[in-house]
């Protein structure tokens, strides 16, 4: 009999787990407390970036970050009641913002990252999620000059990762995108990335197809493990014992709480971001736009044109501020003059970000059959399928097909 792996989480990294691990031959349960991909994975603005390999803690940060704090339509925003429970996750965070760290960091993304579309099109091929996937390319905006480029430091990381880029003025921005007002000044185009149409259908597809190779799927949500402290033996879900073999924790933001349940302390804080998305929106990018200044991103997807963005740290359970989607509303208008937002859905949704920018792959330190893939911040979109890939690997006690020690979970141990 097939070994059996139960994964905790259908978000977009639990599902690409689970199809990874039928891959390897495992027998598969994946456990969702509410909807497949209904979590983060819904809302997000679905961008693949393998090209991304700027991190968000670079130098320049520091100087930027209290500007934006003190800007109340800034992207950043920390609840002031939060404030000092998120003071050590910044504390740890302000570390990264090193030049050699942030170099470090840009390295392990494009690692991580530099294989998603092939195991994107490992996943969906012949699949009707195949057609959601488009390498399309992406284009950043800013209304400075020379701006949408970045910075030195920036522009050293992507020659190094080898990533093709072109830095356009604004002439050229408007020929690349005619729909954008006539105020941007500076663009880049990042060919190598693209985007997903649609990431909660991207989710669902998924698992349908997991099911139908054999996994098994169950709604519930895990509230405790049974464990002799090394070995997990068993969770708890729906108030009943189910009896595990191996284990996948791939909550999202709800991996904090259970890796705390197996005794594991992660530095892991809800990055809430928020959404609008416009349907007969009047005006459809040709690719995502990424306003640079603001740090939203404009997506063409197949249900409407989504604008998201926003950094705000508040804590996981606490309510969403909705005037940042008013906000949203504003900015988009800004730039897209033509757009009519007349029929507009909103959401808010938590990424699960850790200090460093990285996430957890790999074992949970000290236990012999549970594993983390959790952590993918802002990325996870463009993540999910390499970690689910590699988490297989791991789980099958191969050697991974990129070096995992950068997002090895015991890091936050000090080890
Ligand atoms: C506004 C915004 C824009 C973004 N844009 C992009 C982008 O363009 N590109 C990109 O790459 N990334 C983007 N991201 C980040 C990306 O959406 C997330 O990193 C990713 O969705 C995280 O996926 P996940 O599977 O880890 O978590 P989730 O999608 O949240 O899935 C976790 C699942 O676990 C379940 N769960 C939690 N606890 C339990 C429990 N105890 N028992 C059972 N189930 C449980 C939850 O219900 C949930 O469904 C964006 C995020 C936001 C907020």
């Amino acid at each position: 009999m097939a070994a059996h792996v139960t994964v905790i989480g259908g978000g977009i990294v639990g599902v690409c787990s689970a199809a990874f691990l039928l891959r390897q031959g495992f027998a598969v349960t994946l456990i969702e407390a509410g909807e497949i991909g209904e979590g983060t994975s819904f809302g997000n603005a679905g961008n693949i970036s393998p090209g991304s390999v700027v991190p968000y803690l670079i130098p320049g940060i520091l100087r930027e970050a209290p500007k934006w704090l003190l800007d109340k339509e800034g992207p950043l925003v920390v609840r002031p009641s939060y404030f000092l429970n998120v003071l050590p996750w910044f504390i740890a965070a302000a570390k990264e913002a090193k030049v050699e760290n942030a170099l470090k960091t840009s390295r392990a993304m494009r690692e991580l990252h530099r294989g998603t579309f092939d195991a994107y099109a490992e996943l969906t091929r012949g699949t009707e999620a195949e057609a959601l996937i488009d390498r399309c390319g992406q284009l950043h905006v800013s209304e400075r000059e020379g701006y949408a480029k970045g910075s030195e430091l920036s522009q050293f990381m992507r020659e190094a990762a080898g990533i093709k880029v072109i830095a356009i003025n604004g002439d050229e921005v408007r020929e690349a995108e005619p729909t954008l007002a006539p105020i941007y000044k500076s663009g880049l185009l990042l060919p190598d990335n693209g985007r997903v149409k649609n990431p909660h259908q991207l989710c669902t597809i998924l698992a349908k197809e997991a099911e139908k190779a054999g996994a098994t799927i169950v709604r519930g949500k895990v509230t405790s493990f049974l464990t002799d402290g090394k070995h997990v033996q068993s969770l708890v879900v729906n108030d009943l014992l189910m009896p595990v073999d191996r284990l996948v924790i791939a909550a999202g933001v709800g991996s904090r709480k259970l890796a705390k349940a197996l005794g594991i302390e992660v530095p892991l804080e809800a990055e809430r971001g928020y959404h609008i998305t416009v349907m007969d929106s009047n005006v459809m990018p040709k690719v995502t736009v990424t306003n640079r200044d603001l740090a939203f991103a404009c997506a063409p997807m197949n249900m409407g044109l989504r604008v998201a963005g926003t950094a705000e740290f508040a804590g996981v359970d606490s309510e969403p501020n909705w005037e940042r989607t008013e906000l949203l509303k504003r900015q988009a208008v800004r730039m897209f003059p033509m757009l009519k937002l007349e029929n507009v859905t909103r959401w808010a949704g938590d990424r699960p970000s850790f200090p460093d920018g990285l996430p957890a792959l790999g074992a949970a330190p000290g236990y012999d059959n549970a594993y983390f893939a959790f952590g993918n911040g802002h990325f996870g979109i463009t993540g999910g399928p390499v970690m689910g890939k590699h988490i297989a690997e791991i789980v099958a006690g191969k050697k991974p097909g990129i070096d995992v020690t950068p997002y090895r979970p015991s890091r936050f141990l000090g080890s």
